[in-house]
Protein backbone atom coordinates (compact mmCIF):
# COMPACT_ATOMS: atom_id res chain seq x y z
CA UNK A 1 0.00 0.00 0.00
CA UNK A 2 1.66 3.34 -1.04
CA UNK A 3 0.81 6.00 1.57
CA UNK A 4 -0.92 9.25 0.92
CA UNK A 5 -1.35 11.70 3.59
CA UNK A 6 -2.59 14.94 3.24
CA UNK A 7 -2.72 18.51 5.25
CA UNK A 8 -6.03 20.04 4.87
CA UNK A 9 -5.83 23.70 6.11
CA UNK A 10 -8.92 25.95 6.46
CA UNK A 11 -8.25 29.37 5.33
CA UNK A 12 -9.83 31.42 7.63
CA UNK A 13 -7.09 32.88 8.91
CA UNK A 14 -3.41 32.97 9.44
CA UNK A 15 -0.82 29.87 8.98
CA UNK A 16 0.45 29.54 12.58
CA UNK A 17 2.62 26.93 14.14
CA UNK A 18 -0.22 24.63 15.13
CA UNK A 19 -1.30 23.88 11.52
CA UNK A 20 2.40 23.07 10.51
CA UNK A 21 3.25 21.01 12.94
CA UNK A 22 0.59 19.39 11.60
CA UNK A 23 1.49 19.70 8.32
CA UNK A 24 5.05 18.76 8.83
CA UNK A 25 3.85 15.41 10.48
CA UNK A 26 1.61 14.77 7.51
CA UNK A 27 4.39 15.83 5.18
CA UNK A 28 7.23 13.79 6.63
CA UNK A 29 5.14 10.56 7.05
CA UNK A 30 4.94 10.96 3.75
CA UNK A 31 8.32 10.98 2.71
CA UNK A 32 9.29 8.59 5.28
CA UNK A 33 7.39 5.75 3.49
CA UNK A 34 8.20 7.17 0.19
CA UNK A 35 4.56 7.73 -0.39
CA UNK A 36 2.51 11.42 -1.28
CA UNK A 37 1.86 13.96 0.49
CA UNK A 38 -1.18 16.18 -0.62
CA UNK A 39 -2.54 20.13 -0.18
CA UNK A 40 -6.30 20.51 0.08
CA UNK A 41 -7.70 23.76 0.84
CA UNK A 42 -10.58 23.65 2.80
CA UNK A 43 -12.39 26.59 1.65
CA UNK A 44 -15.87 25.77 2.02
CA UNK A 45 -16.53 28.49 4.58
CA UNK A 46 -16.96 31.25 1.89
CA UNK A 47 -17.80 34.07 4.28
CA UNK A 48 -14.70 33.30 6.23
CA UNK A 49 -11.87 31.81 3.66
CA UNK A 50 -9.63 34.24 2.68
CA UNK A 51 -7.50 34.81 -0.93
CA UNK A 52 -5.11 36.04 1.40
CA UNK A 53 -5.13 33.68 3.50
CA UNK A 54 -4.52 30.85 1.28
CA UNK A 55 -1.48 32.55 -0.16
CA UNK A 56 -0.40 32.68 3.16
CA UNK A 57 -0.86 28.89 3.17
CA UNK A 58 0.94 28.27 -0.15
CA UNK A 59 3.76 31.44 0.73
CA UNK A 60 4.94 29.50 4.20
CA UNK A 61 4.82 25.90 2.97
CA UNK A 62 7.00 27.09 -0.05
CA UNK A 63 9.35 28.99 2.54
CA UNK A 64 9.65 25.81 4.69
CA UNK A 65 9.94 23.53 2.33
CA UNK A 66 7.07 21.42 2.59
CA UNK A 67 5.87 20.82 -0.56
CA UNK A 68 3.02 18.86 -1.69
CA UNK A 69 2.79 15.93 -4.87
CA UNK A 70 0.40 17.41 -7.18
CA UNK A 71 -1.92 20.42 -7.75
CA UNK A 72 -3.96 21.62 -4.36
CA UNK A 73 -7.50 20.58 -4.32
CA UNK A 74 -10.15 23.38 -3.44
CA UNK A 75 -12.88 22.11 -1.62
CA UNK A 76 -15.00 24.95 -3.36
CA UNK A 77 -14.36 23.27 -7.00
CA UNK A 78 -16.08 20.47 -5.73
CA UNK A 79 -19.59 21.12 -4.58
CA UNK A 80 -20.72 19.46 -7.54
CA UNK A 81 -19.23 16.37 -6.26
CA UNK A 82 -20.60 16.51 -2.74
CA UNK A 83 -23.88 17.10 -4.47
CA UNK A 84 -23.87 13.88 -6.03
CA UNK A 85 -22.96 12.01 -3.07
CA UNK A 86 -26.28 14.03 -1.13
CA UNK A 87 -28.33 13.10 -3.60
CA UNK A 88 -27.54 9.44 -4.24
CA UNK A 89 -27.53 9.10 0.07
CA UNK A 90 -30.82 10.30 -0.06
CA UNK A 91 -32.27 8.11 -2.95
CA UNK A 92 -30.36 5.37 -0.76
CA UNK A 93 -32.03 6.43 2.51
CA UNK A 94 -28.68 6.71 4.11
CA UNK A 95 -29.41 10.34 4.33
CA UNK A 96 -32.71 12.07 5.10
CA UNK A 97 -34.72 15.89 4.53
CA UNK A 98 -35.15 17.74 7.77
CA UNK A 99 -37.49 20.55 7.69
CA UNK A 100 -37.00 21.50 11.51
CA UNK A 101 -37.96 25.48 12.05
CA UNK A 102 -35.15 26.99 14.07
CA UNK A 103 -37.90 27.32 16.55
CA UNK A 104 -38.91 23.93 16.85
CA UNK A 105 -34.98 23.05 17.04
CA UNK A 106 -35.27 25.53 20.10
CA UNK A 107 -37.35 23.99 21.79
CA UNK A 108 -36.37 20.52 21.35
CA UNK A 109 -33.28 21.75 23.04
CA UNK A 110 -35.19 23.52 25.95
CA UNK A 111 -36.59 20.09 26.60
CA UNK A 112 -33.74 18.27 26.84
CA UNK A 113 -31.55 20.69 28.78
CA UNK A 114 -34.51 20.85 31.14
CA UNK A 115 -34.84 16.92 31.37
CA UNK A 116 -31.00 17.04 32.00
CA UNK A 117 -30.36 15.09 28.97
CA UNK A 118 -27.37 15.84 26.18
CA UNK A 119 -28.75 18.26 23.88
CA UNK A 120 -28.92 15.99 20.70
CA UNK A 121 -30.86 16.28 17.54
CA UNK A 122 -33.22 13.72 18.39
CA UNK A 123 -34.09 12.44 14.10
CA UNK A 124 -37.68 13.58 14.24
CA UNK A 125 -37.46 13.70 10.20
CA UNK A 126 -36.47 10.63 9.66
CA UNK A 127 -39.78 9.88 8.64
CA UNK A 128 -41.30 12.91 7.81
CA UNK A 129 -42.47 12.66 4.42
CA UNK A 130 -43.90 16.25 3.56
CA UNK A 131 -41.94 19.25 3.26
CA UNK A 132 -42.77 22.36 5.68
CA UNK A 133 -44.10 24.97 3.42
CA UNK A 134 -41.78 28.26 3.66
CA UNK A 135 -38.88 25.98 4.85
CA UNK A 136 -35.64 25.06 3.23
CA UNK A 137 -34.65 22.11 4.28
CA UNK A 138 -31.13 20.91 5.12
CA UNK A 139 -30.01 17.10 4.67
CA UNK A 140 -28.94 14.99 7.92
CA UNK A 141 -26.69 11.95 7.91
CA UNK A 142 -28.61 8.78 8.99
CA UNK A 143 -26.38 7.92 11.62
CA UNK A 144 -26.71 4.39 12.62
CA UNK A 145 -28.52 4.13 15.61
CA UNK A 146 -27.48 2.00 18.49
CA UNK A 147 -23.61 -0.01 18.80
CA UNK A 148 -20.10 1.61 18.47
CA UNK A 149 -17.41 3.10 16.96
CA UNK A 150 -13.92 2.52 17.57
CA UNK A 151 -11.33 4.85 16.65
CA UNK A 152 -7.93 3.03 16.29
CA UNK A 153 -6.07 6.01 17.01
CA UNK A 154 -2.39 5.14 16.15
CA UNK A 155 -1.62 8.17 19.13
CA UNK A 156 -4.33 7.98 21.42
CA UNK A 157 -5.31 4.40 21.40
CA UNK A 158 -8.38 2.83 20.89
CA UNK A 159 -11.00 5.57 21.86
CA UNK A 160 -14.79 4.29 21.78
CA UNK A 161 -18.26 6.03 21.02
CA UNK A 162 -21.26 5.27 21.30
CA UNK A 163 -23.51 5.74 18.47
CA UNK A 164 -26.74 6.90 20.39
CA UNK A 165 -24.22 9.43 21.16
CA UNK A 166 -24.01 11.01 17.87
CA UNK A 167 -26.23 13.30 15.99
CA UNK A 168 -27.58 12.74 12.24
CA UNK A 169 -25.31 15.46 11.44
CA UNK A 170 -25.97 17.67 8.81
CA UNK A 171 -24.51 17.23 5.16
CA UNK A 172 -26.14 19.73 3.18
CA UNK A 173 -27.29 23.05 4.31
CA UNK A 174 -30.54 24.40 3.90
CA UNK A 175 -28.34 26.31 0.26
CA UNK A 176 -26.99 23.07 -0.74
CA UNK A 177 -23.34 23.47 0.59
CA UNK A 178 -21.47 20.35 2.40
CA UNK A 179 -20.72 20.78 5.78
CA UNK A 180 -17.27 19.74 7.21
CA UNK A 181 -17.36 16.89 8.25
CA UNK A 182 -18.91 15.68 4.82
CA UNK A 183 -16.60 16.90 2.29
CA UNK A 184 -13.75 15.77 4.21
CA UNK A 185 -15.13 12.43 4.39
CA UNK A 186 -15.80 12.53 0.75
CA UNK A 187 -12.07 14.25 -0.41
CA UNK A 188 -10.20 11.86 1.78
CA UNK A 189 -11.95 8.69 0.68
CA UNK A 190 -11.75 10.24 -3.34
CA UNK A 191 -8.41 10.99 -2.78
CA UNK A 192 -7.18 7.69 -1.28
CA UNK A 193 -5.54 9.10 1.50
CA UNK A 194 -4.54 6.74 3.66
CA UNK A 195 -3.31 8.55 7.02
CA UNK A 196 -5.01 10.96 8.34
CA UNK A 197 -2.35 13.22 10.63
CA UNK A 198 -4.41 16.26 12.25
CA UNK A 199 -4.77 17.72 15.58
CA UNK A 200 -6.36 15.65 18.33
CA UNK A 201 -9.38 18.76 18.18
CA UNK A 202 -10.69 16.50 15.71
CA UNK A 203 -11.02 13.40 17.64
CA UNK A 204 -14.72 14.47 18.19
CA UNK A 205 -15.43 14.54 14.23
CA UNK A 206 -13.53 11.14 13.70
CA UNK A 207 -16.65 8.61 14.56
CA UNK A 208 -19.28 10.62 12.65
CA UNK A 209 -16.76 10.59 9.54
CA UNK A 210 -15.98 6.85 10.23
CA UNK A 211 -19.66 6.14 9.85
CA UNK A 212 -20.04 8.66 6.75
CA UNK A 213 -17.07 6.37 5.12
CA UNK A 214 -19.22 3.10 6.27
CA UNK A 215 -21.55 4.57 4.05
CA UNK A 216 -19.71 5.22 0.88
CA UNK A 217 -18.78 1.95 0.92
CA UNK A 218 -14.90 2.93 1.90
CA UNK A 219 -12.29 1.51 3.92
CA UNK A 220 -11.50 3.94 6.58
CA UNK A 221 -7.65 5.45 6.76
CA UNK A 222 -5.17 5.10 9.74
CA UNK A 223 -6.27 8.11 12.22
CA UNK A 224 -3.00 9.56 14.47
CA UNK A 225 -4.65 12.60 16.20
CA UNK A 226 -1.51 15.28 17.38
CA UNK A 227 -1.74 16.19 20.86
CA UNK A 228 -2.46 19.91 21.30
CA UNK A 229 0.49 22.30 21.75
CA UNK A 230 0.38 24.36 24.81
CA UNK A 231 2.02 27.95 25.47
CA UNK A 232 4.39 28.16 28.08
CA UNK A 233 1.58 28.67 31.20
CA UNK A 234 0.37 25.79 30.41
CA UNK A 235 -2.71 27.07 27.80
CA UNK A 236 -3.72 25.92 24.48
CA UNK A 237 -1.05 27.79 22.39
CA UNK A 238 -3.20 31.20 20.76
CA UNK A 239 -2.08 34.35 19.68
CA UNK A 240 -1.92 35.46 23.43
CA UNK A 241 1.47 33.32 23.46
CA UNK A 242 2.87 36.02 20.96
CA UNK A 243 4.36 35.54 17.48
CA UNK A 244 2.39 32.15 16.45
CA UNK A 245 1.95 33.54 12.15
CA UNK A 246 4.58 31.78 10.64
CA UNK A 247 5.79 34.70 8.62
CA UNK A 248 6.29 36.72 11.54
CA UNK A 249 9.13 33.73 12.17
CA UNK A 250 10.48 34.47 8.95
CA UNK A 251 10.41 38.57 9.87
CA UNK A 252 12.69 37.61 12.61
CA UNK A 253 15.22 35.97 11.15
CA UNK A 254 14.06 32.08 11.61
CA UNK A 255 15.76 29.63 9.30
CA UNK A 256 12.86 27.28 7.98
CA UNK A 257 15.03 24.22 8.57
CA UNK A 258 15.22 25.39 12.67
CA UNK A 259 11.42 26.04 12.50
CA UNK A 260 10.80 22.76 11.43
CA UNK A 261 13.30 21.03 14.08
CA UNK A 262 11.81 22.67 16.88
CA UNK A 263 8.03 21.99 15.63
CA UNK A 264 8.92 18.32 15.03
CA UNK A 265 9.77 17.82 18.46
CA UNK A 266 6.46 19.29 19.67
CA UNK A 267 4.86 15.77 19.83
CA UNK A 268 7.27 14.10 18.49
CA UNK A 269 11.24 12.46 19.80
CA UNK A 270 14.00 10.07 19.06
CA UNK A 271 16.11 9.15 21.72
CA UNK A 272 17.19 12.32 23.54
CA UNK A 273 19.01 14.01 20.36
CA UNK A 274 17.48 17.46 19.72
CA UNK A 275 19.26 18.66 16.26
CA UNK A 276 17.83 17.34 12.97
CA UNK A 277 18.75 17.83 9.94
CA UNK A 278 15.62 18.08 7.54
CA UNK A 279 16.89 14.60 6.01
CA UNK A 280 17.49 12.95 9.41
CA UNK A 281 13.74 13.73 10.32
CA UNK A 282 13.08 11.89 7.22
CA UNK A 283 14.55 9.24 7.74
CA UNK A 284 13.52 8.70 11.44
CA UNK A 285 10.23 10.14 11.71
CA UNK A 286 7.29 7.47 12.12
CA UNK A 287 3.70 7.81 13.79
CA UNK A 288 4.92 5.38 16.49
CA UNK A 289 7.16 7.68 18.43
CA UNK A 290 4.76 10.50 18.38
CA UNK A 291 3.61 11.46 22.29
CA UNK A 292 0.65 11.03 23.87
CA UNK A 293 0.64 14.10 26.27
CA UNK A 294 0.61 17.74 25.28
CA UNK A 295 3.89 19.64 24.62
CA UNK A 296 4.31 23.46 25.63
CA UNK A 297 5.91 25.75 23.45
CA UNK A 298 9.46 27.47 24.39
CA UNK A 299 10.83 30.27 22.90
CA UNK A 300 13.94 30.03 24.08
CA UNK A 301 14.73 26.80 23.09
CA UNK A 302 13.58 27.87 19.16
CA UNK A 303 15.71 30.21 19.18
CA UNK A 304 18.40 27.83 20.36
CA UNK A 305 18.05 25.91 17.62
CA UNK A 306 18.21 28.48 15.19
CA UNK A 307 21.59 29.31 16.14
CA UNK A 308 22.58 25.50 16.11
CA UNK A 309 21.29 25.66 12.29
CA UNK A 310 22.90 29.10 11.69
CA UNK A 311 26.22 27.58 12.84
CA UNK A 312 25.80 24.64 10.67
CA UNK A 313 24.78 25.98 7.33
CA UNK A 314 26.81 26.94 4.75
CA UNK A 315 28.18 30.72 5.31
CA UNK A 316 27.19 31.69 1.63
CA UNK A 317 23.93 30.52 2.07
CA UNK A 318 23.61 32.38 5.75
CA UNK A 319 25.33 34.80 4.03
CA UNK A 320 22.70 35.19 0.82
CA UNK A 321 19.63 35.07 3.20
CA UNK A 322 21.27 37.81 5.47
CA UNK A 323 20.81 40.56 2.55
CA UNK A 324 17.29 41.29 3.14
CA UNK A 325 18.05 41.52 6.82
CA UNK A 326 20.66 44.23 6.39
CA UNK A 327 18.52 46.13 4.01
CA UNK A 328 15.97 46.27 6.76
CA UNK A 329 17.96 47.20 9.60
CA UNK A 330 18.58 49.88 7.20
CA UNK A 331 22.11 48.84 6.17
CA UNK A 332 23.48 48.55 2.59
CA UNK A 333 24.71 45.16 1.88
CA UNK A 334 27.10 46.69 -0.60
CA UNK A 335 28.87 49.29 1.44
CA UNK A 336 30.72 46.75 3.69
CA UNK A 337 32.14 43.39 3.82
CA UNK A 338 30.59 40.70 1.71
CA UNK A 339 27.27 39.56 3.83
CA UNK A 340 29.02 35.67 3.76
CA UNK A 341 31.88 37.15 5.60
CA UNK A 342 29.90 38.63 8.06
CA UNK A 343 27.66 35.20 8.46
CA UNK A 344 31.09 33.37 9.32
CA UNK A 345 32.26 36.01 11.67
CA UNK A 346 29.07 36.47 13.53
CA UNK A 347 27.56 32.70 13.08
CA UNK A 348 28.75 31.72 16.96
CA UNK A 349 27.11 34.92 18.26
CA UNK A 350 24.04 35.63 16.84
CA UNK A 351 20.48 33.51 17.38
CA UNK A 352 18.58 35.03 14.07
CA UNK A 353 19.31 36.93 10.95
CA UNK A 354 17.78 39.99 12.27
CA UNK A 355 20.18 39.67 15.32
CA UNK A 356 22.97 39.39 13.05
CA UNK A 357 22.59 42.09 10.82
CA UNK A 358 21.93 44.19 13.50
CA UNK A 359 24.74 43.37 15.20
CA UNK A 360 27.23 43.93 12.28
CA UNK A 361 25.82 47.17 12.14
CA UNK A 362 29.50 48.74 12.48
CA UNK A 363 30.80 46.84 9.63
CA UNK A 364 28.27 48.72 7.04
CA UNK A 365 27.78 52.06 8.90
CA UNK A 366 29.87 54.41 10.83
CA UNK A 367 28.69 54.69 14.98
CA UNK A 368 28.16 58.62 16.03
CA UNK A 369 30.34 57.79 19.48
CA UNK A 370 31.80 55.24 21.29
CA UNK A 371 30.31 53.93 24.21
CA UNK A 372 31.42 56.44 26.73
CA UNK A 373 32.47 53.46 29.75
CA UNK A 374 34.14 51.62 26.93
CA UNK A 375 36.54 54.45 26.42
CA UNK A 376 37.13 55.17 30.01
CA UNK A 377 38.09 51.91 30.51
CA UNK A 378 40.14 50.87 27.30
CA UNK A 379 40.86 54.40 25.51
CA UNK A 380 43.60 55.01 28.22
CA UNK A 381 47.49 57.10 27.71
CA UNK A 382 49.30 54.11 28.22
CA UNK A 383 47.93 52.81 24.78
CA UNK A 384 48.06 55.93 23.00
CA UNK A 385 51.65 54.55 21.30
CA UNK A 386 50.77 50.75 20.64
CA UNK A 387 47.36 51.88 18.98
CA UNK A 388 49.19 54.32 16.30
CA UNK A 389 51.68 51.73 15.70
CA UNK A 390 48.72 49.36 15.09
CA UNK A 391 46.66 52.11 13.11
CA UNK A 392 50.31 52.28 10.78
CA UNK A 393 50.76 48.58 10.46
CA UNK A 394 47.38 48.00 9.80
CA UNK A 395 46.78 51.09 7.03
CA UNK A 396 49.88 49.31 5.36
CA UNK A 397 49.18 46.31 4.90
CA UNK A 398 48.85 45.01 1.56
CA UNK A 399 46.76 41.90 2.01
CA UNK A 400 43.92 42.63 3.85
CA UNK A 401 43.75 39.21 5.36
CA UNK A 402 42.79 37.92 8.85
CA UNK A 403 46.11 36.27 8.86
CA UNK A 404 47.85 39.46 7.99
CA UNK A 405 45.32 41.44 10.58
CA UNK A 406 46.13 38.79 13.78
CA UNK A 407 50.24 38.97 12.78
CA UNK A 408 49.92 42.52 12.83
CA UNK A 409 48.16 43.32 16.07
CA UNK A 410 50.47 40.10 17.82
CA UNK A 411 53.36 41.98 16.66
CA UNK A 412 52.95 45.21 17.74
CA UNK A 413 51.97 43.83 21.26
CA UNK A 414 55.45 41.76 21.36
CA UNK A 415 57.17 45.11 20.90
CA UNK A 416 55.43 46.73 23.43
CA UNK A 417 55.52 43.70 25.56
CA UNK A 418 51.49 43.79 26.60
CA UNK A 419 49.83 40.79 26.32
CA UNK A 420 47.35 40.34 23.24
CA UNK A 421 44.00 41.11 25.26
CA UNK A 422 45.69 44.33 26.50
CA UNK A 423 45.59 45.54 23.15
CA UNK A 424 43.02 43.62 21.34
CA UNK A 425 40.54 45.09 23.79
CA UNK A 426 41.09 49.29 22.49
CA UNK A 427 41.11 48.56 19.01
CA UNK A 428 38.13 46.53 19.38
CA UNK A 429 36.89 49.55 21.28
CA UNK A 430 38.03 51.98 18.50
CA UNK A 431 36.71 50.00 15.60
CA UNK A 432 33.22 48.82 16.49
CA UNK A 433 32.29 51.74 19.39
CA UNK A 434 31.82 49.36 22.13
CA UNK A 435 33.33 46.19 24.03
CA UNK A 436 31.46 43.17 22.64
CA UNK A 437 32.11 41.90 19.24
CA UNK A 438 33.94 39.02 16.92
CA UNK A 439 37.24 37.74 17.88
CA UNK A 440 39.34 41.06 17.24
CA UNK A 441 41.28 40.21 13.65
CA UNK A 442 38.08 39.31 12.48
CA UNK A 443 36.43 41.87 13.25
CA UNK A 444 39.33 44.01 12.35
CA UNK A 445 39.03 42.02 8.82
CA UNK A 446 34.97 42.72 8.14
CA UNK A 447 35.19 46.50 8.89
CA UNK A 448 37.82 46.98 6.12
CA UNK A 449 41.12 48.68 6.37
CA UNK A 450 39.85 51.99 4.91
CA UNK A 451 37.43 52.30 8.21
CA UNK A 452 39.64 50.90 10.15
CA UNK A 453 42.21 53.38 9.68
CA UNK A 454 39.44 56.29 9.86
CA UNK A 455 38.19 54.95 13.19
CA UNK A 456 41.24 54.42 14.79
CA UNK A 457 42.31 57.84 13.94
CA UNK A 458 39.42 59.11 15.71
CA UNK A 459 40.34 56.89 18.85
CA UNK A 460 43.94 58.23 18.85
CA UNK A 461 43.03 61.64 18.98
CA UNK A 462 40.85 61.12 21.59
CA UNK A 463 43.42 59.48 23.69
CA UNK A 464 45.56 62.12 22.71
CA UNK A 465 43.43 65.26 23.82
CA UNK A 466 43.14 63.12 27.04
CA UNK A 467 46.57 62.91 27.19
CA UNK A 468 46.95 66.39 26.86
CA UNK A 469 44.42 67.19 29.54
CA UNK A 470 46.02 65.65 32.03
CA UNK A 471 49.31 67.74 30.95
N1 LIG B 1 -9.77 21.91 7.77
C1 LIG B 1 -9.60 21.41 9.10
C2 LIG B 1 -8.86 22.42 9.94
O1 LIG B 1 -8.21 23.30 9.43
C3 LIG B 1 -8.79 20.14 9.14
C4 LIG B 1 -9.55 18.98 8.68
C5 LIG B 1 -8.86 17.65 8.84
O2 LIG B 1 -7.63 17.61 8.97
O3 LIG B 1 -9.58 16.67 8.80
O4 LIG B 1 -8.94 22.34 11.15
Amino acid sequence: MKVKTRFAPSPTGSLHLGSIRTALFSWLYARHCSGEFILRIEDTDRARSTQENVDAIFDGLDWLGLTADGEPYFQSERSERYNEVTEQWLNDGKAYRCYCTKEELNELRENQLERGEKTRYDGRCRDRQAPQAGVEPVVRFRNPVDGEVVVEDRVRGRVVFRNEELDDLIIARSDGTATYNFSVVIDDFDMGVTHVIRGDDHLNNTPKQLNMLEALGAEPPVYAHLPMILGADGSKLSKRHGAIDIRQYREQGYLPEAMLNYLVRLGWSHGDQEVFTVEEMIELFDISDINQSASAFNPEKLLWLNQQHIIAAPAERIGRELVPYLKRTGLDPDDGPPPEHVAEGFRERAETLLHMAQSARYCYEDFEVIEPKAVKKNLRPVILEPLSEVRDRLAALEEWSRENIAETIAAVAASFEINLGKLGQPIRVAVTGGPVSPPIDVTVWLVGQKRVRERLDVAIRMIAARVAASN
